[in-house]
């Protein structure tokens, strides 16, 4: 059975190690005092590259056993080379997104730190201690849970997709809330009810929602 915990730790390892260094790397290029015309523009467009190599093979693999899982459960064999085709793209695609976005995101907060480094006349560690909330070991958790969440979720999908092709039906989707202590409130009015909006989990940040599949009933068929 796939253990979404490990894949979980295992992205949020390399997310947390390749955080420190892009830290490092950014506290370099600034200096002391920090000066934000330092930074490359080519760092905010394609630094996160050297992250995508460490993430999309983990992003992949939990696509890859979420497919697999399903097709066993469902007793219903796939084209195994379409789906490691599909798992490949979406991860690539997937992984770079998330990234390119993450920089995106830096790129404002730190430009309006070093601002405030100015004005408020923080210390060179003030800076590092502000900037290291966005990549400290918490954030890099946070990303891992949601895009396993995600992962898991699209593997599926695209099993299911395959055998409602073949076998002319509509598989029901149905949100199921993680049901341990981490159980997701945000998602609790969603939680044993049938997906009909196309929303998928993860809904938020840390979401480890999933998706049960049922058959549908002889009279639900027939819509
Ligand atoms: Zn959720």
């Amino acid at each position: 059975m796939i253990d979404r915990y490990e894949i979980e730790r295992k992205l949020a390892r390399v997310l947390s190690k390749d955080l420190r260094v892009e830290l490092d790397k950014l506290l370099n290029y600034l200096g002391d005092p920090p000066n934000f015309a330092n930074v490359p523009y080519e760092y905010w467009q394609n630094g996160w590259k050297d992250i995508q190599a460490d993430v999309e093979p983990v992003l992949m693999e939990a696509f890859l056993e979420s497919a697999e899982e399903v097709m066993l459960r469902f007793e219903f064999g796939v084209d195994w080379d379409a789906v490691n085709t599909d798992a490949a793209n979406w991860a690539r695609v997937h992984t770079e997104s998330v990234l390119s976005d993450l920089f995106r995101k830096r790129y404002d907060f730190v430009g309006e730190n070093v601002a405030r480094y100015f004005e408020e006349g923080w210390s060179i560690s003030d800076l590092a201690r502000r900037l290291r909330v966005w990549y400290d070991p918490v954030r890099a958790e946070m990303i891992a849970i949601t895009e396993t969440t995600r992962a898991v979720v699209e593997g599926e999908r695209f099993v299911i997709a395959q055998l409602e092709k073949e076998s002319d039906n509509k598989m029901i989707p149905v949100w199921s809330t993680a049901n341990d202590e981490r159980v997701c409130l945000i998602c609790g009015e969603r939680h044993g009810k049938e997906i009909t909006d196309g929303i998928y989990p993860p809904a938020h940040p840390r979401c480890r929602c999933v998706v049960v599949y049922r058959l549908p009933k002889p009279k639900e068929r027939a819509r």
